[in-house]
């Protein structure tokens, strides 16, 4: 199951090849990839004559920023603001309205500032917004940049067809991942209710030592449990949970209200570390997971204890056991990771 750095490295990738280029149509294969509230035909009516800004990366949520195509009449049925001809108040009244919604967080990449973005009638006319594409691969999903003229894999669910005969394919096996259309006067929490539950990103300020102590020191659950809980920290799944741990040396049934001050700050370094070496290695290894070129990460080859239960530790040659919580497979070294009672 992907978790923040392999959603990471895809964002990235996809930042390489799909900007600015415009959607001129697609076809839904799975209608139920497309989730509520907007129909299969509302999403495709949005997405066509829009092209990508940049992508973004909220927890294991992707973010395609949209804009109308330059060049491109306005969608039928998509109503594009008349701004062309109209005097510049007009102009700086979108903008606070922009500035003041609630997807302006997204934004710190562009750099939006009125003095900049709409200085004088040489310029050319600011990009007109077109609201969002959201996509979380869920356990098995899989965005290709690839020729249309590809062969339609099994489990190919999504296309959407760009300029040049290139198109952005979801093949998702198990078909739990989703993609959602966020027309532009709403924000992606609006549409995307899922994205208001997500505590801070890893690599934020917000993610203290501060806030991480807060979030745990009451909790009588295992801190297994509490890492894979996304309202405490975005973007963890089973993968980094069970290395985050073996770094830190705490066994994951450990209780959070058992967690000593020098191990939750421990932990919380060897989060942040161990999501951006595996970042570094663009993602890890596992059955599905693939880049949008198609190729797998490397992370996997040098997991601590993620899948390696009947191995030997790395640190100490113990056998690497396996228990199930929670319905899940936490991997962990029984002499590096021991279980105090508390
Ligand atoms: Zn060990």
């Amino acid at each position: 199951m992907p978790e923040l750095p392999e959603v990471e490295t895809v964002r990235r990738g996809l930042n390489h090849v799909t900007l600015h280029q415009m959607i001129q149509g697609g076809d839904v294969l799975l209608d139920r990839t497309i989730a509520h509230p907007f129909s299969v035909p509302e999403f495709l009516d949005g997405l066509r004559g829009t092209t990508i800004a940049q992508w973004h990366r909220r927890g294991k949520y992707l973010l395609a920023e949209l804009e109308q195509a330059v060049s491109q009449q306005p969608a039928v049925g998509h109503q594009q603001p008349a701004i062309s001809n109209q005097p510049s108040e007009i102009v700086d009244q979108r903008y606070r309205a922009i500035a003041a919604s609630p997807a302006a967080s997204y934004r710190h990449s562009l750099d939006l500032t009125p003095s900049t973005a709409f200085e004088t009638d040489q310029n050319p006319p600011p990009p007109t917004p077109a609201g969002w594409l959201g996509v979380h691969l869920r356990m098995t999903g899989q965005l290709l940049w690839l020729d249309q003229s590809e062969p339609l894999e099994k489990h190919a669910r999504v296309r959407l067809f760009f300029a040049d005969g290139k198109e952005l394919r979801f093949v998702d096996q198990r078909t739990f991942g989703q993609m959602w259309w966020v027309p532009p006067e709403r924000s992606p929490e609006q549409v995307m209710t899922g994205l208001q539950q997500l505590g801070p990103e890893p690599f934020s300020d917000q993610f203290s030592i501060a806030y991480f102590t807060k979030q745990l020191q009451h909790r009588r659950r295992p801190i297994k449990n509490a890492l894979l809980d996304q309202a405490i920290v975005a973007g963890i799944g089973n993968i980094y949970a069970d290395e985050a741990l073996f770094l830190s040396r705490i066994h994951p049934q450990t209780l959070c209200t058992d967690l000593s001050q020098a191990q939750i700050k421990r932990l919380r370094t060897n989060i942040i570390d161990v999501l951006q070496a595996s970042i570094e290695a663009k993602g890890t290894t596992f059955r599905t997971f693939r880049n949008v070129e198609g190729v797998n990460g490397n992370y996997g080859g040098s997991a601590w204890v993620y899948g390696r239960d009947g191995d030997i530790c790395r640190n100490c040659t113990t056998a690497i056991e396996r228990l199930r919580m929670a319905g899940r497979s936490a991997h962990f070294c029984p002499t590096c990771q021991r279980l105090k009672k508390g």
